[in-house]
């Protein structure tokens, strides 16, 4: 029943642009041999016969007109002069009035034809332009469903509305329908080795906070066994009045990326691992020669072998660095920790670099003792990497400041140096893994870019925290803060 009344309605067909002829055309011929019984056993005056004729056609034309656009129109009109001329043709009448009903029927003809253009002419663009507007529609739906990445796009309520085919292979199964997004049926994920919870998918975020998230990183686990490396970033849709219309997220398949790290990863493990018992025997071969050097007094020798011994010293340190970083990517770095007092770790370790400064001035400004619970080696080598690069990044004669201060239930360590200081646009990033100022007019110094990784890390595990203020061409200023000793 619904068929049939979506078949005759004209508004539920618009858009449909499959115009018919037969049924136009057949529908009014059933309507005119109807009318030829109501006309001829109904109704008597011949006034209201006529009025009846032309408003019951007038009606179907305009009608089919709007169905079936121009063709529909035409194809009712056609029917409706044929039945004209049948009764002009059939009934008896003098040829004056016959003539009289020509006229009429012609000027009908006009009108009606006339009508059927307009009004089909109409429904036509009407039909074209809501096509054109579902086309568009299905291109970009087309287009986002074959994109390589993983999308889903949500109401402003959180319910989904889409989800990509990439998201099936993201997910290893047909993406759930009608989830809403924070609720239920999400996939059991992890992010940085915590479970994730709904409310905790950044779409769900962005939905409940407003604000967009961005490149964040996290696991799930399929129901196949596989673990899936996501980089998710989330983000609400407002329309021109600034109403949020919906939210969208895009998820990245990064496993292979994470692969590929972790292999690179391992090959840093194994590399430096290997590295470090040749590097440990050549420096005590490297001592034994120092010492028979010294009794044979040959200056020159000894020359050149304290340039090997500091070189070799350089290659322990980088190589006990990247030990370092791959022992914190896997989390095997581990911290032996004690209470001590940590003023008295600042003078040890300024003591000790005072033979790497170019003349510069080392100054401690000590504050009342405080006592921390922490790994005291790890910490000496946040101080020292500090410090060095202090040194190695300001000029001779210059002033470095290393400042221990109270704060709260904080313990808050400065080295402020007069250096070259660091462009705002490399600030943020200089604590990142690698990371280096890469600048081509700056002179450049020995380094991985991952001292600074390090200390941030050793900090952080710590329950501390590390960071930077610096002007370019003025210097820095490098704090850390660890908890107090209570
Ligand atoms: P590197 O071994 O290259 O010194 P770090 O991780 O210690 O690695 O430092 C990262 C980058 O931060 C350095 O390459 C340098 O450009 C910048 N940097 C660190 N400390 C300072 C400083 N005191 N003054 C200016 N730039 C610095």
């Amino acid at each position: 029943m619904s068929r049939l009344g979506r078949y005759l309605n004209p508004i539920s067909r618009l858009g449909h642009r499959k115009y018919s002829v037969v049924f136009p055309f057949g529908f009014t011929l059933f309507v005119a041999a109807t009318s030829e019984f109501i006309i001829s056993n109904l109704l008597r005056n011949p006034n209201l016969v006529g009025a009846y004729g032309i408003i019951l056609f007038l009606i179907l034309i305009i009608y089919f007109a709007f169905r079936d656009g121009i063709r529909g129109g035409l194809t009712a009109t056609l029917a409706t002069l044929s039945y004209y001329s049948y009764i002009i043709l059939t009934r008896p009448t003098t040829p004056e009035e016959k003539f009289n009903q020509w006229e009429t029927t012609l000027m009908l003809a006009t009108a009606y034809v006339t009508l059927s253009i307009i009004i089909g002419w109409l429904k036509q663009t009407v039909d074209y332009l809501i096509e054109r507007e579902a086309n568009e529609r299905r291109r970009l739906q087309a287009i986002m469903q074959q994109l390589p990445v993983g999308v889903v796009v949500t109401d402003s309520k959180g319910k989904v509305v889409l989800g990509n085919k990439y998201m099936n292979t993201i997910l290893g199964r047909e993406m759930a329908r009608d989830v809403v997004v924070g609720r239920d049926n999400h996939p059991k994920a992890t992010h940085n080795g915590k479970p994730v919870s709904p409310t905790q998918w950044p779409l769900a975020q962005t939905l409940a906070t407003g604000k967009s998230v961005n490149g964040k990183e996290y696991i799930i686990q399929r129901e196949d066994g596989r673990d899936v490396y996501l980089n998710i970033s989330a983000s609400l849709i407002h329309n021109q009045r600034g109403e949020v219309i919906a939210a969208a997220t895009i998820l990245h398949d990064i496993t292979q990326l994470k692969e590929l790290e972790k292999r690179k990863d391992d090959f840093v493990n194994i590399a430096s691992h290997e590295l470090k018992t040749p590097i440990t025997s050549m420096k005590l071969y490297l001592e034994l020669l120092s010492r028979q050097l010294k009794q044979s007094g040959d200056k020159e020798a000894q020359k050149t072998l304290k340039s090997i011994r500091y070189q070799s010293d350089r290659l322990q340190e980088l190589v006990s660095d990247l030990l370092d970083v791959s022992r914190l990517q896997t989390g095997k770095l581990a911290f032996s920790k004690q209470t001590f007092k940590l003023n008295d770790l600042v003078i040890e370790t300024v003591d000790q670099l005072k033979g790497a400064a170019k003349n510069q001035n080392l100054i401690i400004k000590n504050s009342t003792p405080m006592m921390v619970n922490a790994d005291r080696f790890r910490i000496y080598q946040v101080l020292t990497n500090l410090i060095t690069n202090a040194i190695k990044y300001s000029g001779p004669n210059t002033d470095i400041i290393i400042k221990l201060k109270k704060e709260a239930d904080k313990a808050v360590v400065c080295v402020q140096d007069h250096g070259i200081g660091i462009d705002k646009a490399h600030l943020r990033k200089v604590f990142d893994r690698l990371y280096q100022v890469s600048d081509s007019k700056e002179q450049t110094f020995p380094g991985f870019g991952m001292g600074l990784y390090i200390s941030k890390e050793i900090v952080k595990r710590h329950q501390g925290q590390i960071w930077v203020e610096s002007e370019k061409g003025k210097g820095s200023t490098f704090y850390f803060s660890l908890p107090l000793e209570k």
